[in-house]
């Protein structure tokens, strides 16, 4: 497990200028993550991302009308504004700040799947001096969704306090809030292992950030583009890990490695085929069809992608 500086070393690099780096970092941010996180932003400019007319569907994903370096830097920094750390206890900061909101859509929430069994490994004596239980690391998370949807429900506009003590007011998904962990740079979930800064692992990241951003997106029944719970027989049985979205999270993450990938002249062959695993991994839990409540088959949607917000508060 990795140690991190002292909280006197990371306080020296302060809060970063927004405009420059495109997303803010809380101080209780380390600062060798600080800096991986705002070198994987830049690197999107290091990419030949080729845009040759093939990418429809990626264009319409995206909603743009063309795929570029500037234009994907664009669209996260549009969705990922303000970063803060796994220490930050977000029940116990988030805040009232006003006692009234009125929202769009008002009382329209996602449809959240009741739970289906996990399988649970029988613990063997070979297993288990094996693998000791390791302690599921915080990769990421867009808690801002979370937080505005728990504002929705209770109609009240809420906020995050960060670190520095000031209440960031979440008025829609798109102020763009997102928690990072240990996981995210750890080497056991890296694409090669050797460095953190390797071509292969920004991008692994990148598409990380693209995923997380896609969930700042939606509205009403596709507000925050929510998981899914994967069904019976899925290699993720159990878990909140699948989505019945056609352009959700899952397929913005894998859509977007795929160009990061191809546009790698620095990833080795081992390596983009590791990038590739994970692209097919993120496909596997967009759910083509599903069983809904009542036991009949659906087809999963491409939702409008708009984003919703507080109308306003009192
Ligand atoms: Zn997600």
């Amino acid at each position: 497990m990795k140690s991190f500086p002292k909280w006197s070393a990371f306080l020296m690099v302060g809060a970063l200028p927004l405009a420059s780096f495109g997303f803010q970092m809380d101080p209780l941010i380390p600062g060798d993550q600080k800096k991986v996180m705002l070198d994987d932003y830049s690197y999107l400019d290091q990419l030949q991302i080729l845009d040759e007319g093939q990418d429809i569907q990626t264009r319409a994903l995206l909603e743009t009308a063309k795929i570029s370096s500037s234009q994907l830097k664009q669209w996260l920094a549009g969705r990922m504004k303000v970063v803060i750390s796994e220490k930050t206890d977000i029940e116990k900061s988030v805040r009232i700040v006003s006692r009234a909101a009125f929202y769009q859509n008002g009382g329209l929430m996602p449809d959240i799947d009741a739970p289906v069994p996990t399988p649970t490994p029988k613990p063997t004596p070979a297993n288990s001096a094996s693998s000791p239980v390791r302690k599921p690391m915080v990769v990421m998370s867009n808690m801002g969704t979370g937080i505005y949807m728990y504002g929705k429900q209770n109609a009240k506009l809420l906020g995050l306090q960060t670190s520095d003590g000031k209440v960031l007011a979440i008025r829609t998904p798109r102020d763009g809030l997102v928690q990072i962990g240990e996981g995210l740079f750890h080497e056991r979930l890296r694409v090669s292992p050797e460095r953190v800064d390797l071509p292969a692992n920004r991008l692994a990241r990148l598409s990380t950030y693209f995923h997380e951003a896609r969930h700042s997106d939606g509205n009403g029944k596709s507000l925050g583009f929510a998981h899914a719970m994967c069904p019976v027989g899925h290699a993720y049985q159990g878990y909140y890990a699948c989505e019945k979205n056609l352009n959700g999270p899952y397929t913005v993450g894998a859509m977007v490695l795929k160009k990061l990938t191809e546009a790698c002249a620095d990833c080795s062959a081992k390596e983009k085929t590791t990038l590739q695993m994970i692209q097919a991994d993120s496909l596997s839990r967009v759910l083509k069809t599903y069983r809904n409540k009542n036991g009949v088959t659906e087809n999963a949607k491409v939702w409008n992608p708009a984003p919703e917000k507080v109308l306003y508060s009192i």
